[in-house]
């Protein structure tokens, strides 16, 4: 919802309501964490009374442990926080799926799969991100398709059932080679927001992942 317009938030809820979409990911940045602000609680609600699907909160955010019961109220079914945030993050997910959320841990383009070996587990879904955090718009990193393989080697290894989302500068230039590698959930902005038929976008989209 970050490449959304804000100005017509509801009639942008209601597009997704209607489209192909599986979930609703929304990147909460506190400016600190990010360079960027996007939105908290406010448009939080408004997501929660009008969108029909599932609710993937992002946290960019620092201390993410302070604000794990309020994304519980304000109906996440996912909640995803940063490695890079999360000093006792085995405890971060255990408080996440305490709340009947899915627990989510989200890498910087920096941070490499293997750090999350011991937690690996323990995750239901690994964000990858594709982009440096903070802004839409911005382009897609190549070496993520290397990380989605080390990653997936790292489920396996395990035995997890983590999935494997992918963030950042997806389009369909790239959706498909994603899919092939291993991503099980791709999030795109702006290039479904800012689309002529963002329903269309969203569709094309759909077809390569399900
Ligand atoms: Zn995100």
């Amino acid at each position: 919802m970050l490449a959304c317009d804000f100005g017509n938030l509801n009639s942008e809820i209601t597009m997704v309501n209607n489209s192909k979409a599986d979930w609703l990911h929304i990147d909460v940045m506190d400016g600190v964490f990010v360079p960027n602000i996007s939105f908290g609680t406010p448009i939080m609600n408004i997501l929660k009374k009008n969108a029909k699907k599932p609710l993937d909160v992002h946290l960019m955010i620092v201390n993410p442990d302070n604000y794990i019961e309020k994304f519980a109220e304000l109906g996440s079914s996912v909640l995803t926080v940063h490695f890079e945030a999360c000093t006792h993050l085995h405890r971060t997910i255990q408080r996440i799926k305490s709340l009947n959320m899915k627990a989510g841990v989200a890498i910087n383009p920096h941070t490499p799969v293997s750090s999350l070996e011991a937690i690996i587990k323990e995750i239901d879904i690994v964000c990858i991100m594709s982009v440096n955090p903070g802004f839409g718009g911005q382009t897609f990193i190549e070496t993520t398709y290397q990380k989605i393989e080390d990653l997936k080697l790292l489920i396996s290894k395990h035995n997890s059932n983590a999935l494997i989302e992918i963030d950042g500068g997806v389009t369909s230039n790239n959706a498909k080679k994603l899919v092939e590698k291993g991503a099980d959930v791709l999030v795109a902005g702006s290039f479904v927001f800012k689309s002529d038929n963002p329903t269309n976008t969203i569709s094309t989209l759909s077809t390569l992942i399900n």
